[in-house]
């Protein structure tokens, strides 16, 4: 079976290539020769995993997947959500976008968010989507070298260190793209 990834990202790739079972080979856009950038304009996770999806299967004919992921903080309405890689900006810095998550929660006590991927799927005929969550709160400083994106200022729950402290191989155990990626698998 060969499913295509959506994705440009080289990280996500290995991440998935690590989970799948053999028997099911995971091509990359750069596989298919897709070397245009999918405009996601979705306003949701779920939008934005499908526009994905369809258009590599409208585009190239392949049983395909796509992953979305966002952080949604609880007391500003689950923003920046869909909008999190460039909450601060088209220029998608991670630093900015702490920043401003910083300002908006100035204000607030209640500092719990989730990171929410979706993954959309077009495989055998079907469509269907799976989701993967983890719950935290949102701290006032940076801690951590790890990661990426919000990983120095979220701490999932049960934990006392940030994603950015916990490290690789306790993230990709717990975090939110690995359990919709393990999910999506055992649906397969
Ligand atoms: P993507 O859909 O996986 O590209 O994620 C979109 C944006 O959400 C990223 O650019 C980050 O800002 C944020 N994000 C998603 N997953 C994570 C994560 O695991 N840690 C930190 N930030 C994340």
């Amino acid at each position: 079976m060969k499913l295509v990834f959506a994705t440009h990202n080289l990280n996500k790739l290995k991440e998935i290539k690590e989970l799948v079972p053999s028997g099911i080979e995971i091509l990359s856009l750069t596989d298919i020769n897709c070397t245009e950038d999918i405009e996601e304009t979705g306003v949701t996770l779920e939008e934005n995993a499908k526009i994905k999806v369809d258009y590599i299967k409208d585009n190239y004919g392949y049983d395909c997947f796509s992953d979305d992921s966002g952080l949604e903080i609880d007391a500003l309405d689950g923003a920046p959500g869909v909008y999190s890689a460039r909450y601060a900006g088209a220029e998608k810095s991670n630093e900015k976008n702490i920043e401003k998550v910083w300002a908006k929660l100035a204000d607030k006590k209640d500092t719990s968010a989730q990171f929410r991927t979706i993954i959309a799927a077009h495989i055998d005929g079907e469509t269907f989507q799976c989701e993967g969550k983890v719950r935290g709160t949102i701290i006032s400083e940076k801690r951590g070298e790890g990661g990426f994106g919000y990983d120095p200022i979220f701490i999932p729950e049960g934990y006392s260190e940030t994603f950015a402290e916990l490290g690789k191989e306790i993230k990709n155990e717990i975090s939110h793209r690995a359990k919709a990626f393990r999910f999506f698998i055992s649906s397969l």
